[in-house]
């Protein structure tokens, strides 16, 4: 972190300042010009707040000259993460393929999907048991049923199950009972519920808010991994803008700058990014040739009926089309399926 103190900052101000910094752990470089001085600060400045000084005497500007987030950061930990869910393999070079509804309806729909799905190259099977839904009339998930489902649909298939948590109480009953512990949007600065999944071991698949930044986002997967479990996934998955065409805006710019600045895996949701079906699988090759790690995509047995979400979700004959496409795409990036 840099300081840059006043022209005319007084003598007192700055050394009061030096001592402080030294007092909380850091080691401050001061250089004096005819001008102004500048405080080069380092250490552990994580656990500095730039905008706290902002209002000490004296001081003109400070600029942060590092990421705050240390464990998602690249810099740190230059190999790529491979997170193991379930047996199946996450930020290698097999792209991960997660499919399935929107929400747990009933034991043969879910296990009716997640064959359909297997068969036809999906590695991981998704659903909801517990919704987080913008309306309180709307369906709100089958919760602990729908999770006895999954995990029903899990031992007829052999896929890994991945679901959304709402509530750091579940943490536990999570952890006992899924491959892949989802957050959604709406969660991802749910501190509590980060914290909570810190305490355990299991993969958090951490979606990206609806208006996050993505040194936001990586915030939050640091919550994760600071409070010891290491396993995070990030996913983007469309954020709020000014177009209204498209239910988000898939921001495929952020997977290469993840990609970049963490270490860690990133899936694409085009499912929830454009709200549309037909949009689904032009945008998963594109999040595929962007360097995404894989996808989540939502797959319904019987879109118009769908308790939820089904204007965008894929029949199983869709995402076996896909699944193709994503055949002879895969090559070309280097990655398999
Ligand atoms: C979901 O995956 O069904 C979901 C609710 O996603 P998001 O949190 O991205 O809206
Ligand atoms: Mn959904």
């Amino acid at each position: 972190m840099i300081i840059i103190m006043k022209p005319k900052a007084r003598e007192e101000s700055i050394g009061s300042l030096i001592s402080e910094l030294e007092g909380r752990g850091m080691q401050v470089q001061r250089n004096s010009g005819v001008d102004c001085t500048v405080l080069g600060v380092i250490g552990n400045v994580a656990s500095l707040d730039p905008t706290d000084f902002l209002m000490r005497e004296g001081v003109e500007r400070v600029m942060p000259v590092s990421e705050p987030f240390k464990k998602a950061n690249r810099k740190f930990h230059p190999e790529q993460s491979v997170i193991d869910c379930g047996g199946v393999r996450v930020g290698g070079r097999q792209l991960a393929l997660v499919a399935g509804p929107c929400s747990v309806e009933s034991i043969d729909q879910v296990t009716g999907i997640a064959l359909a799905v297997r068969a036809s190259g999906a590695s991981m099977l998704r659903g909801g048991a517990f919704k987080p839904r913008t309306s309180p009339y709307a369906f709100q998930g089958l919760k602990l049923e729908g999770l006895k489902m999954l995990e029903e649909a899990r031992a007829e298939s052999g896929l890994p199950i991945v679901t959304e948590i709402m509530s750091p109480a579940l943490v536990e009953e999570f952890d006992r009972r899924v491959d892949v512990i989802q957050v959604g949007a709406r969660n991802m600065q749910n501190f509590d519920l980060l914290r909570e999944l810190g305490k355990t071991r299991k993969p958090v698949l951490l979606k990206r808010g609806l208006s996050a930044t993505i040194e936001e986002w990586l915030m939050s997967a640091e919550y994760i991994m600071a409070a010891g479990n290491e396993n995070v996934i990030l996913c983007e998955r469309g954020i709020r803008t000014f177009e209204t065409y498209t239910r988000n805006t898939l921001d495929l710019s952020a997977v290469l700058a993840v990609k970049r600045l963490s270490h860690l895996p990133v899936l694409v949701d085009p499912s929830h990014a454009t709200g549309q079906a037909w949009m689904v699988e032009r945008m998963s090759l594109a999040a595929i040739a962007a360097g995404a790690d894989g996808l989540i995509i939502e797959v319904h047995n019987d879109p118009a009926r769908a308790l939820c979400d089904g204007a965008q979700s894929l029949t199983p004959p869709q995402f076996a089309q896909l699944v193709a496409k994503i055949h002879a795409l895969a090559p070309i990036v280097e990655r398999t399926l």
